[in-house]
């Protein structure tokens, strides 16, 4: 799927966070970025089974409200020893009475690969889907993944997520050690945007 210069982009996340990533990552490219709030739309409920499935239903409900091409994401932990849980739970594991804890989410991947009684290297990756849809149109998805392993306890106070606990292949500091501009250049986001960079505006 081509996307031209000039065409207006809605990304259909309620993150902030994201918003100001991908429009910064987009912007070199002429397109101008816009955000459910600007059609008064919301984040369906994620209700696939799969990164795939999830990304693909909010980029077309996205698509069918705003009438404009509309990308979409999900992302998560799939750790081998645990069957690739948490997967598509991975923001799940921290919910808790009191909003997210990550803290919790990482003791219960660290105590539940100590269950199983697996040894390191604790394999592992992080996963994101992009979904990109045209109003009534075509549909593309594109897969980043970023390698690595599980180390305890926990290092560093960068990132976000999962990152004190994760390290990629070929690197000893975990994702929460890294300097957030390092991290960017070689994570699943950046895989899964490189790949779609290399389709739509190249
Ligand atoms: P979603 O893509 O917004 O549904 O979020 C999935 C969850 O995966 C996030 O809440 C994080 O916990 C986790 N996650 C995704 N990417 C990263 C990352 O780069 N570092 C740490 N955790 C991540």
């Amino acid at each position: 799927m081509r996307i031209l210069p000039g065409e207006k982009l809605l990304v259909a996340t309620g993150n902030k966070g994201k918003m100001a990533e991908i429009s910064a990552l987009l912007s070199p490219f002429g397109v101008s970025v816009v955000g459910l709030a600007d059609f008064g739309l919301a984040e369906p409920e994620e209700t696939d089974r799969s990164f795939a499935g999830n990304a693909l239903l909010k980029a077309r409900a996205g698509a069918k409200g705003s009438g404009l091409v509309t990308l979409a994401d999900d992302s998560g932990l799939m750790v081998e020893a645990l069957g690739g849980a948490p997967g598509i739970y991975t923001a799940d594991w921290a919910e808790g009475a009191k909003g997210r804890d990550f803290g919790r989410a990482m003791a219960k991947t660290w105590g539940l690969l100590e269950g199983v009684g697996a040894k390191a290297p604790r394999l592992a990756a992080f996963c994101c889907t992009l979904a990109l849809v045209r109003p009534g149109g075509e549909e593309r998805v594109f897969e980043g993944r970023v390698a690595g392993q599980i180390v305890w306890p926990k290092r560093g106070t960068l990132g976000h997520g999962y990152d004190p606990i994760f390290v990629p292949d070929g690197y000893e500091e975990t994702f929460g050690e890294m300097d957030e501009a390092f991290k960017n250049r070689i994570s699943h986001r950046a895989d899964a945007f490189g790949k779609l960079m290399k389709e739509c505006f190249t």
